[in-house]
């Protein structure tokens, strides 16, 4: 069975008279462990559907199905959430936002601070535990943010243009942690990006999805063997 099934989901936005349909009778299914990158131009609804897979946006049809279980419109289920703005809490540090996703699991507070410190190593910020976001420089704030998403040991990482506010060089250096995080901790990566360059660099598989005036109906799959720098 696939790791993760999106089946027929449709979502419009609605404020006001107005309606925009972003997402519309949209399927489809990843194998565990693949890392899937959907690429698309801004705007085409690669974000509504990262949130949508996550649980934090609602869809107004259709199911997404984690493991067998039907998750919709669920968060907090085995679903770590790397946002392009990091959405670090500025008055926490970095093992205290680390551990910030654990609070709620009702995991004792030691046993928190220690899963989280673990997570802290594997992202390479050992040393800084007690550091403040602005004191850290934004690609060691979005190591936080991958550390806080896979604190909670989660099943499938969905990362939505994480690197997107990054300089070039550290964008391809957290590229290629990333690599390695991923072939070391055995995840299912979801990572939504608008560059074709990053797409070929990390996918095993692309998704294209392509816009038409106001939806999007469609999705191209383009199987591909991942290049190396
Ligand atoms: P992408 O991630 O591909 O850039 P998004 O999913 O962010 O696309 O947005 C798809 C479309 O939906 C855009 O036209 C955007 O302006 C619109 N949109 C996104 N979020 C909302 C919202 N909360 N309310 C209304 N429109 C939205
Ligand atoms: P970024 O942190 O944005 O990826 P750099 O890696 O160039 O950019 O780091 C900026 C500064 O922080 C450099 O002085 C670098 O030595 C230091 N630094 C970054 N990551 C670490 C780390 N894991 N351990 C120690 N120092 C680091």
């Amino acid at each position: 069975p696939p790791k993760l099934e999106v089946r027929n989901i449709s979502k419009t936005y609605r404020r006001g008279g107005n309606a925009l349909t972003v997402l519309e009778n949209l399927s489809l299914s990843v194998p565990e462990l693949e890392f899937l990158v959907l690429l698309g131009p801004s705007g085409c609804g690669k974000s509504t559907l990262l949130r949508i897979i996550d649980g934090i946006e609602s869809c107004d049809e259709g199911q997404i199905i984690l493991d067998g279980q039907d998750v919709t419109g669920q968060t907090g289920h085995g679903r770590g959430m790397v946002f392009q703005s990091f959405e670090l809490f500025p008055w926490r540090t970095t093992l205290e936002n680390v551990a910030f996703g654990l609070e709620v699991g009702g995991m004792g507070k030691n046993e928190r601070l220690e899963a989280a410190r673990e997570c802290v190593d594997l992202v390479g910020l050992s040393g800084f535990e007690n550091a403040y976001p602005h004191e850290l420089s934004g690609g060691m704030q979005q190591r936080v943010g991958i550390a806080r998403a896979l604190a909670i040991k989660p099943s499938i990482l969905l990362m939505d243009e994480p690197y997107g506010a990054l300089d070039v060089q550290t964008r391809d250096l957290l590229q290629d942690e990333l690599l390695n995080i991923w072939e070391r901790e055995k995840k299912t990566v979801i990572f939504v990006t608008h560059s074709i360059e990053e797409a070929l660099y990390l996918a095993d598989r692309i998704i294209l999805m392509s816009p038409r005036p106001g939806r999007i109906d469609r999705i191209i799959e383009v199987p591909f063997a991942r290049p190396r720098r």
